[in-house]
């Protein structure tokens, strides 16, 4: 499942707050990235289309997602990047280029609980160099 921008309109309504056009191209964005964004490229894109768009209207928008679950934030290398994706997957980060890509988890680990504790989410990250740094020439084997 996937952020929708339905689910959004529902969200904003819920909260009585209005569908401005800068939060829906910031959904819609988002809804279109399968690389997991940071706030800065968010901000860029819609600020591009609606440049009266402010960075506080792209974290406030940012943090209401993440709030009702419609967008997880995710920390990679220090910075954070929201992900839409709200299927249980896991993630592929290249060290080349830095791509952060969905990886479909084909079975469910029996995470529920461990040692007592009570496991709410669980990340999963491979780590190595993406399809396209491979036939690009980097070499696969040295380090950076
Ligand atoms: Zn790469
Ligand atoms: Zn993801």
């Amino acid at each position: 499942m996937k952020l929708s921008a339905q689910q959004v309109d529902q969200l904003v309504q819920s909260q009585g707050l209005k569908m401005t056009p800068q939060r829906r191209a910031i959904v819609d964005y988002l809804v279109a990235s399968d690389l997991h964004p940071t706030a800065e490229e968010i901000f860029s894109l819609v600020n591009a289309r609606f440049p009266m768009t402010s960075m506080a209207t792209v974290y406030n928008t940012l943090n209401l997602l993440k709030q009702a679950n419609l967008v997880q934030e995710i920390f990679e290398n220090g910075i954070s990047r929201f992900d839409p994706n709200l299927s249980r997957h896991y993630h592929f980060v290249c060290r080349a280029c830095g791509r952060v890509e969905d990886i479909e988890a084909e079975t469910a680990l029996p995470v529920e609980q461990i040692a007592g504790h009570r496991v709410e989410t669980m990340e999963v990250t491979f780590r190595g160099l993406c399809s396209q740094c491979t036939s690009g020439g980097f070499d696969a084997t040295g380090a950076d």
